[in-house]
């Protein structure tokens, strides 16, 4: 197909009727800090009652799904505590594995991480002694007591499942140190990896996410590449990435991972998506063209809105990455230019 106007065909349809389940990560996709992302509760509505399932999927272990789904309605956005899926629920699933329910199991993090345990049947304990396991997941109130109980219990051969391992996450004050960061000083002390991980990118998650809301064409939403995309197709759904939150135009152009879609944000879901398509020259995506411009060795993307013409480009990278390797993108020695202006 060489005809640029045919390529808005795709848009026709929003993007979300070619799904009946939606997994929706929460910071960065839902809300940035304690504010909802614009659009966020429309575009949650919409598809909630079009009949589409939806899930809510947290790597934030300190909350329970009670406590998630309220915040969530607080910021009008419609949730059920059913529809939420947190690292700490995988991490106790993990941890039957291991251990029998009604085994006395240390708690290092939130109230998210002790109600999953109790729930499961387990003795969940801030008191270490007679502990056979720890589970450790983030929590504002985890002290170097804390990591320290949980190293030595490690040390004298307990069972350590972790929530997720997360290095920062975005606070309104700065990037604060995650469960990733405490599970390392943890890890530096008893001298050995945990026994599980239950948050993204690892498929457990998703596996349960896709049991508490199955869906014969899901799609996996997020803002992080190294977590949320990663974990989409670690699991085999495709995957939309959204710029509201952490990731930026120059992450998705030295990325080693490849969304499937890419939005500004989740009200992408309820507009068309024009599908990208390959020309002569290059690809084309709603208007917009980007072609590899030898000389300069910069993929050019000209036309149509700045957003499809990021989506041309990321196209066309994916296309070259197999002749050239994709190294040549990660390390910047193809660069991107999108123009600065917007021609609709
Ligand atoms: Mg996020």
């Amino acid at each position: 197909m060489s005809d640029i106007g045919s390529q808005t065909l795709g848009s026709e349809h929003k993007l979300r009727e070619r799904f009946d389940a939606i997994y929706f990560d929460l910071d960065g996709v839902l809300y940035r800090g304690l504010s909802a992302v614009d659009g966020a509760a429309k575009a949650i509505s919409e598809i909630s009652e079009a009949g589409c399932g939806i899930a809510f999927v947290t790597n934030n272990a300190s909350r329970t799904p009670d406590d998630v789904a309220s915040h969530l309605r607080e910021l009008g956005i419609p949730a059920k505590s059913t529809e939420v899926v947190t690292a700490s629920q995988v991490a106790v699933e993990i941890l039957q594995q291991y251990v029998s329910p009604g085994e006395r199991v240390f708690v290092v993090g939130g109230d998210g991480v002790e109600q999953a345990l109790l729930g499961a049947g387990y003795v969940a304990s801030r008191d270490s002694r007679e502990c056979v396991a720890v589970v450790q997941g983030f929590g504002p109130e985890v002290s170097w007591r804390d990591l320290a109980h949980a190293s030595y219990l490690i040390q004298g051969g307990a069972i350590w499942i972790v929530t997720n391992l997360d290095s920062t996450f975005p606070t309104a004050s700065g990037i604060a140190p995650g469960n990733g960061s405490l599970v390392d000083a943890v890890r530096n002390a008893a001298g050995r990896d945990p026994d599980g991980v239950g948050g993204k990118p690892d498929r457990a998650m998703m596996d349960r996410t896709r049991a508490a809301v199955p869906g014969e064409r899901p799609l996996l939403v997020g803002d992080r590449y190294d977590t949320d995309i990663a974990a989409g197709i670690a699991a085999g759904i495709p995957t939309m990435l959204v710029l509201s939150g952490v990731t930026q135009t120059a992450d998705v152009w030295s990325a080693n991972l490849r969304a499937d879609y890419i939005c500004e944000s989740v009200q992408g879901l309820i507009c068309g998506y024009p599908d990208s398509s390959t020309i002569t020259e290059g690809h084309v995506c709603g208007g917009a063209r980007a072609t590899f411009v030898e000389m300069e060795m910069c993929v050019r993307a000209t036309g149509g809105t700045r957003l499809n013409r990021l989506r041309a480009a990321d196209s066309l990278k994916w296309a070259m990455a197999d002749e050239v390797g994709l190294d040549a993108f990660t390390q910047g020695r193809i660069t991107l230019d999108l123009g600065l202006f917007d021609l609709e």
